[in-house]
């Protein structure tokens, strides 16, 4: 008998067979978080929160909690939850990159060339001390050029820092002259060695980066929804190469750039993806941008499929990944990091909004009642990318911007009119009438 309770357990409320197929109208939920899930998960219609020990249909729950009580609950057919098992493969930096070169490795191998250039929108990336030496071979190549080194297992910015010099990253050198034990001794944290963005794309001189949600409902099929809404975070400090030490001007994430000296709270540091996406319009033409879009669309999928057979596949598992993606200055995408637990905690009101908008449209995606047919493109503020195979958008021919990535039915930055297609789209919530 496993010490923990069992999850979905019929326990009191039985439900009926037809309920099972059609949807509850009663949904236990578990939520291990205190912030914008909270609050969207208790103002649904019919779901009821449980505490401690009791059980669920439900759990949107943090990843420790998951280490923790995942392998030891047995979950019924109709439960979610809000992780794979080993979501770590794509969203922990080392194992991210180590699975996206395997991947780049075999489309050479089985596609060729061409096909594997698709998957050059990481950064050349170490993990250090293992690849030190294969790292400081790289560095040597290309003298004076910047370098980041990042914790692979931190967030927030934390514990990053810059470097030209080689001597600056000693303490990750492999001393192959120690013992085993003289090695364990003098450990040192993971980190890995990547190459600095030199050459962001600027706009009133501040760098910025990507965040972008893309739900992932299965691995096998890969069923992947990208939505709309996003934006970009932006540095306080004008961006320059001269002072590699300033964190403000470097590091985008919105916990570090809260603590800088310039930060006004009232302005925030965020632009909504359809302000970014409209500026870029603006500048660049529509088809620079489609093409933009089109190759960020290609960085999601591809990411998912170099873990797809490496992430445990589990019916009661979905994921919402924060992709962070930076652009240089020709409009190149790179994928910087995938995040499992993307903030919820909003930073404005109007940053709030766009969570809630978010988290109803995942749930109403994951659907525990029943209330779609399964065969949507498009939920809310979902559109559908990937459904084992391409999803392509229906108002575009596919070779219309001469690129050779294929062209997904994805909105990023459009309008997100979700309420009157959800109107138009969705049953009315079990037990409720159509407004
Ligand atoms: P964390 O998990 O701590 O947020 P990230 O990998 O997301 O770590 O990096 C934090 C920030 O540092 C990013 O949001 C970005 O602004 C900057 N950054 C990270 N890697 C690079 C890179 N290779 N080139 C340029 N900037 C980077």
């Amino acid at each position: 008998m496993s010490k923990y309770k069992t999850s979905g357990y019929k326990g009191s409320y039985d439900y009926s067979k037809s309920e099972e197929r059609e949807g509850r109208s009663l949904v236990r939920f578990k939520c291990g978080l205190l912030n914008t899930i909270q609050d969207v998960l208790r103002q649904r219609p019919g779901w009821v929160e449980v505490k401690d020990e009791g059980e669920w249909d439900f759990n949107w729950c943090d990843v420790g909690w998951l280490r923790e009580n995942f392998d030891h609950s047995y979950m019924e057919e109709h439960v979610r939850i809000n992780h794979f098992r080993n979501h770590y493969e794509l969203t922990r930096k080392n194992l991210m990159v180590k699975n996206l070169k395997r991947y780049r490795k075999n489309q050479e191998r089985d596609v060729g060339r061409l096909e594997a250039s698709k998957c050059d929108f990481f950064p050349c990336t170490f993990a250090l001390p293992s690849e030190y030496h294969l790292f400081v071979e790289e560095f040597k190549r290309s003298p004076g050029s910047t370098w980041i080194m990042k914790p692979v297992a931190k967030s927030q910015g934390k514990g990053i820092f810059l470097f030209r010099k080689l001597k600056d990253i000693m303490d990750w050198k492999k001393d192959g002259t120690r013992s085993e034990e003289q090695k364990d001794a003098a450990q040192v944290e993971s980190y890995v060695a990547q190459r600095y963005i030199e050459n962001p794309y600027l706009i009133n001189g501040r760098k910025f980066d990507l965040r972008v949600y893309v739900l992932v409902t299965s691995y096998v099929p890969l069923k992947a929804w990208l939505y709309r809404d996003g934006f970009g975070r932006f540095s306080s400090t004008r961006f320059s190469l001269s002072s590699i030490d300033d964190k403000y001007m470097h590091l985008t994430n919105v916990a570090v750039q809260k603590t800088a000296p310039e930060y006004d709270p009232e302005k925030g540091c965020k632009w909504q993806m359809q302000q970014l996406r409209r500026y870029l319009t603006a500048k660049h033409g529509r088809e620079t941008v489609e093409t933009l879009f089109t190759e960020m669309d290609n960085i999601f999928v591809r990411s998912l499929q170099s873990v797809q057979k490496v992430i445990i596949n589990d019916k009661h598992c979905f994921e919402l990944y924060g992709y962070d993606i930076l652009l240089d200055q020709n409009l190149k995408p790179w994928l910087i990091e995938v995040n499992a637990s993307p903030s919820y905690t909003p930073s404005s009101q109007e940053d709030y909004e766009m969570k809630c908008r978010l988290l109803e449209d995942t749930l109403n995606v994951v659907d525990m009642e029943g209330r779609l047919t399964g065969k949507e493109k498009r939920v809310g503020g979902y559109d559908l990318m990937w459904n084992d195979g391409p999803v392509y958008r229906e108002d575009v021919n596919v070779e219309t911007f001469g690129s050779s990535y294929f062209t997904a039915n994805t909105h990023l930055g459009c309008v997100n009119d979700r309420e009157k297609q959800l109107r138009q789209l969705l049953k009315p919530f079990p037990g409720q009438k159509r407004m």
